[in-house]
């Protein structure tokens, strides 16, 4: 089907019919300016009045062949077989085209459903085939689309006006072309705005000193997507640059446009691939260049994590810069294994530490321990338990207070241990326990309540990728305890990153389509290499095979392959 919007204004079309689907066609083609004659023996009251306005020419008689001639669009809406067919064969006889109600196999073109907001239009269209699904897909977007689309139409087409006086060089009007938009729609909830001359102006200017670039320090929350605020989502998906670091990235929405860098300066415990300074360095040139940046930290950013630094240096340097609180681990870890952090009478302050300070120790264990109504929350400790627990007790902190150590909190491979302060740094060993992980200490720990209750599910801890939209097989998956991975097709940078750094214990694969969109990765020998597909029928799978693809199963979500599913998993 071939798209295509018609100026109507004043073009001769027919129309036979004259009933309530007749009407409907008759008022949207005499909105477009269309000169409408009607054929029908019998008329509906409201198109009888039409024609005594004079708006309209009719004919109150059956349809003959001779009633086409002159019209340039035909139109059938009579619902009867016979009169549909006589009206199609005198219209094709003379080369017109023709639109016959409910009838797709009998159309030359079909009417789209549509949403309109002064210049701006968005025609759907199934071929005729699924007018339903169209209908209701016309539904939401009316929601979507509020009346500003058609102020904000016209200002893109006075911009464009702006543009063309100005004479920029075709690259040029590309990139003005790009700002205008990318700063006028929020891509996630489609709001719009107008901009303002002065904005306008920069952006044809060209000139990146007038673009004022900007940096948001936000922070990403312990990990689990779900914890990232609105605000932190918000200023994502409206970024040119995304600089995060490594523990940030399980929480990046795996569908951000591919319109926004993504610079990874991976920063993990013990050593610093990008120095600080260097970062520094790359947030400076980001903002000067026009930028809107959002620098990613894990957890909240001015938590051990040298936002402070960061907001400083861009601060000096005259560079915008907005800080997004996150949900840090030290408050995350501890809920999510079941710890009340206070409680009344018991716990009456918090203390976040660091144990691993780097150069002369600050930390005042000897306070720290003589405290009884308090919790202590140690980050980056893991390697340091030891020290962390000979420090308390030679303070006089008893062997016996309640510890606890959670590793990748909030993320489906939580895990976490509950012992004494005594037995912590031998616990945590024993159990494999790695950054990154916070410990708990405090009578608190003795009051989890959530710690080992929750039996776990069959595929607890494994990650599946699908692409959208969610499939009943991936979201039984999901309840079956795994962490869904819903990308988008094709694949985002964002979600390469993501799925690089958290690879998936296997795709779901749908369709010929989504096996495609894999396709490049695997034969690329991309950062996602081969992981195993799960195909949803045995055809699938063997157009899988024969790719080249090696670990290939069939999973129809039925219960006998999620079992299997799940046996594979436990072994
Ligand atoms: N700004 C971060 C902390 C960065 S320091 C925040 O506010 O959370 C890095 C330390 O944070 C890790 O060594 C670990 O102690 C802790 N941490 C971060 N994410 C964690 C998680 N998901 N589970 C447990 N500890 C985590």
């Amino acid at each position: 089907m071939y798209p295509i919007m018609l100026d109507l204004s004043d073009r001769p079309c027919l129309l036979v019919g004259a009933g309530q689907i007749a009407h409907r066609k008759l008022v949207s083609l005499l909105a477009e300016g269309a000169r409408v004659t009607v054929v029908a023996p019998t008329v509906i009251e409201p198109i009888a009045r039409l024609a005594s306005e004079g708006t309209i020419a009719l004919h109150e008689r059956p349809f003959a062949d001779g009633d086409v001639a002159g019209a340039e669009l035909v139109f059938v809406a009579t619902g009867m077989q016979t009169i549909d067919r006589q009206v199609v064969n005198a219209a094709k006889a003379r080369g017109i085209w023709v639109n016959v109600a409910d009838v797709p196999a009998l159309c030359d073109f079909h009417l789209p459903s549509r949403i309109q907001r002064g210049d701006f239009q968005l025609a759907i269209g199934s071929a005729g085939h699924a007018p339903f699904a169209v209908r209701r897909l016309r539904q939401l977007f009316e929601t979507k689309f509020g009346p500003e689309w058609s102020e904000w139409i016209a200002a893109a087409k006075r911009f464009r006006q702006r543009a063309q006086v100005a004479k920029l060089s075709p690259a040029d009007a590309d990139g003005a072309f790009d700002r205008w938009v990318g700063s006028t729609v929020d891509e996630s909830t489609l709001a719009v705005r107008m901009p303002t001359a002065g904005e306008e102006a920069a952006w044809l200017s060209g000139n990146p000193a007038t673009k004022a670039g900007r940096v948001a320090l936000v922070g990403a929350g312990p990990g689990n997507p779900g914890l990232l605020t609105v605000r932190g989502l918000h200023l994502l998906r409206n970024a040119d640059a995304v600089v995060f670091d490594r523990l940030a990235i399980p929480a990046i929405p795996l569908d951000l446009s591919d319109r926004i860098e993504m610079i990874g300066v991976g920063k993990e415990a013990g050593h610093h691939p990008v120095p600080q300074e260097e970062i520094n360095q790359i947030l400076l040139a980001l903002a000067r260049a026009g930028k809107r940046v959002v620098r990613l930290k894990g957890g909240d950013p001015f938590v051990f994590a040298r936002g402070g630094e960061e907001a400083m240096v861009l601060r000096e340097n005259g560079i915008e810069c907005e800080i997004v609180p996150g949900v840090t681990a030290g408050i995350a870890a501890p809920a999510a294994a079941g710890i009340p952090v206070t409680f009344r009478r018991e716990a009456v302050r918090l203390t976040f530490i660091t144990a691993h300070e780097g150069g002369a120790p600050q930390v005042r264990w000897d306070l720290l321990a003589q405290d009884q109504h308090a919790t202590l929350v140690g980050y980056m400790g893991v390697s340091n338990l030891a020290e962390v627990k000979s420090a308390l007790m030679a303070a006089g902190m008893s062997g016996e207070t309640p510890a606890a150590v959670i590793e990748r909190a909030t993320l489906p491979d939580q895990r976490s241990l509950r012992t004494s302060l005594a037995e912590l740094p031998d616990a945590a060993q024993k159990a494999g326990i790695k950054s990154p992980a916070v410990f708990v200490i405090g009578s608190v720990v003795a009051r989890a309540v959530a710690l080992g209750s929750n039996p776990p599910r069959p595929l607890q801890g494994m990650r599946i990728a699908a692409f959208l939209p969610a499939c009943t097989v991936a979201l039984a998956l999901q309840a079956a305890g795994a962490e869904l991975l819903v990308a988008p097709r094709p694949l985002t940078r964002a979600a390469r990153v993501v799925l690089a750094a958290t690879p998936p214990s296997g795709w779901l694969i749908r369709s010929r389509a989504e096996l495609e969109s894999l396709e490049p990765e695997r034969a690329a020998g991309g950062v996602l290499g081969s992981p195993p597909l799960w195909c949803g029928d045995a055809a699938l799978a063997q157009a899988a095979r024969q790719k080249g693809w090696t670990e290939v199963s069939v999973l129809d979500g039925s219960d006998g392959s999620l079992r299997e599913l799940a046996r594979r998993h436990a072994r």
